[in-house]
């Protein structure tokens, strides 16, 4: 993997970004820091502790057997770097989308990419669009370089308002996606994206975040790659493959925008992440497995509340919101005091919080808590 020397300007935008302290956010950095109540043990959040972890998007089940096999395996080679394990993943992955090996950058995880092409693609001229109520992260990284953050509500169906989106600002940068939405859970239809695509600012590059779309029945955005479309998508092993420590993803795009984020690096993967990516991907059964599972779950909570006379997203992942009308930071703190850790509040729906959708056990716990906290 080839790592352009750094110019002038890109070395000036990465020591500002590095000079503000902006770490690479995820999914758990965002719960742990706007968590009310830490849980304890944080740094230890073994399975019997106790602690209900609903907080963070995770998949309870972890890596799938082909996997952790994988890793096993591999573990007397721990002290090579073995890069060309990375090569092979990305033409595994190049070959399964129908697209080049030159479309597909690795990462430790989509958090990279995602930044990464904010920082690339947004400045202090250049806005970045995005949902709201929405993942934070890209927004966090366009504060950080003064880029203008234009955040625009969903619709009524939770869907995002691409035609708002469009015709937020004329000179944005970039267009941030997640399809299926973090936190709601709910989707954004192909023609949206579509219209999205044909109607965005001149210059201007979409960003399709696919971290959750494996739950879901929505077509991937990846074929737009494939027609070298401005568009870049984003994929993780963080989520339906339940590998979110182990840490792989990866970002599609024609090769010159990928080109664009590398001068914000790009480290040498871990071989155990990129060995048991691989092996998840030549799993036949794991998707359809852990989609039902999750699906299964989601729709007995969601029923659940329902009955209980709780307006909830329509989520097609592995996360959900409900509005508890109160203070979702109250409800927030009141369920961790019982040990049951939900998702951090969204300033946009104030009274809704996010919940991961765990083992049905964990969905037990959650709903015992809740109806205790709700009542109160
Ligand atoms: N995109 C979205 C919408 C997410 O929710 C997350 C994590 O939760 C990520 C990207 C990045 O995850 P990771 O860095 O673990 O691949």
């Amino acid at each position: 993997m080839s790592t352009p020397a750094l110019n002038r300007r890109a070395f000036l935008r990465f020591a500002a970004v590095a000079g503000a302290s902006l770490p690479i956010l995820n999914e758990y950095q965002l719960a742990m820091a706007q968590m009310a109540v830490p849980p304890k043990k944080l740094h230890h959040p073994l399975p019997g502790n106790g602690a209900v972890l609903i907080n963070a998007n995770e998949n309870p089940l972890g890596p799938c057997d082909r996997a952790r096999a994988a890793i096993t395996a591999l573990v007397p080679n721990g002290g090579r770097y073995e890069d060309e394990l990375t090569d092979e993943l990305t033409k595994t992955i190049a070959a399964k989308e129908n697209l080049k090996p030159e479309y597909i950058a690795v990462y430790a995880g989509s958090s990279e990419p995602l930044q990464f092409s904010v920082l690339a693609f947004t400045s202090k001229d250049r806005p970045y669009v995005t949902a709201d109520p929405g993942y934070e992260a890209g927004a966090r990284a366009a504060e950080a370089i003064s880029a203008r953050v234009i955040k625009v509500p969903l619709t009524q169906t939770h869907a995002h308002d691409v035609k708002a989106m469009v015709t937020a600002d004329p000179r944005a940068g970039l267009l941030y996606i997640c399809n299926p939405n973090n936190p709601t859970g709910t989707i954004t239809s192909r023609e949206d994206i579509e219209y999205a695509l044909a109607n965005k600012p001149a210059g201007s590059i979409l960003l399709v975040d696919e971290a959750y779309i494996h739950f879901s029945n929505q077509p991937s955005a990846l074929d737009m790659v494939r027609d070298d479309k401005d568009v870049i998508v984003l994929r993780t092993f963080s989520k339906i493959y339940g590998m979110a420590g182990v840490r792989c993803g990866f970002a599609a795009g024609r090769p010159d925008l990928l080109a664009k984020l590398q001068p914000f690096g790009r480290n040498p993967m871990p071989i155990f992440a990129v060995a048991a990516a691989k092996a998840s991907l030549d799993d036949p059964n794991v998707i359809a497995e852990r989609k039902k599972y999750t699906g299964d779950v989601r729709r007995e909570t969601l029923d659940w509340l329902t009955s209980k006379g709780y307006a909830v997203t329509q989520s097609t992942s592995n996360c959900f919101m409900v509005d508890t009308k109160k203070s979702s930071h109250d409800v927030i703190t009141a369920m961790a005091a019982r040990n049951v850790y939900i998702g951090r509040p969204w300033p946009a729906w104030p009274s809704w919080v996010r919940v991961t959708v765990g083992t049905p056990d964990e969905m037990a716990q959650f709903r015992a808590a809740f109806q205790t906290v709700m009542n109160a």
